[in-house]
């Protein structure tokens, strides 16, 4: 089911809670809600959508992947960019990682633990701080 966009910085700057085996439809609903917004977004956390919990989905490639509990581990390669979000207009400069060591828990609440790079990595590192009630 997709859902609303929040776009109250004050809400947004809440930090999520841990996310439960409860959450799995929210997650489903983060990537349908990704699909209806495939033209002007690559990725979403629940808060986004009104839900402070640590669910996250995004374009991993090409293919459409939902995280639960999502913590960045390691990171290299720092370098400067410009990011624009669905809940806020405009862009804005931030440091980013070109790699990053991810542990989440999959769709079965299995946890993975593995790198990403490049754009990926990217828009997973927003979607945590996101998690984190850290907007760029
Ligand atoms: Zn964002």
């Amino acid at each position: 089911m997709e859902r609303q966009i929040v776009k109250s910085k004050l809400a947004l700057r809440m930090p999520s809670e841990e996310a439960t085996a409860d959450d799995l439809p929210l997650a489903q609903d983060l990537l349908d809600t990704l699909a209806a917004h495939a033209h002007e977004c690559v990725g979403l956390a629940a808060n986004m959508v009104g839900i402070r919990k640590r669910v996250i989905a995004f374009d991993n490639a090409g293919t459409p992947m939902a995280m639960l509990n999502p913590s960045i581990l390691e990171k290299t390669g720092a370098y400067e960019t410009d990011e624009g979000c669905l809940s806020l207009p405009g862009t804005r400069h931030t440091t980013r990682y070109q790699r990053i060591l991810v542990r989440w828990q999959d769709l079965s609440l299995a946890w993975q633990e593995r790198w990403f790079e490049g754009w990926t990595a990217q828009i997973i590192q927003h979607e945590v701080d996101h998690c984190n009630g850290i907007l760029i």
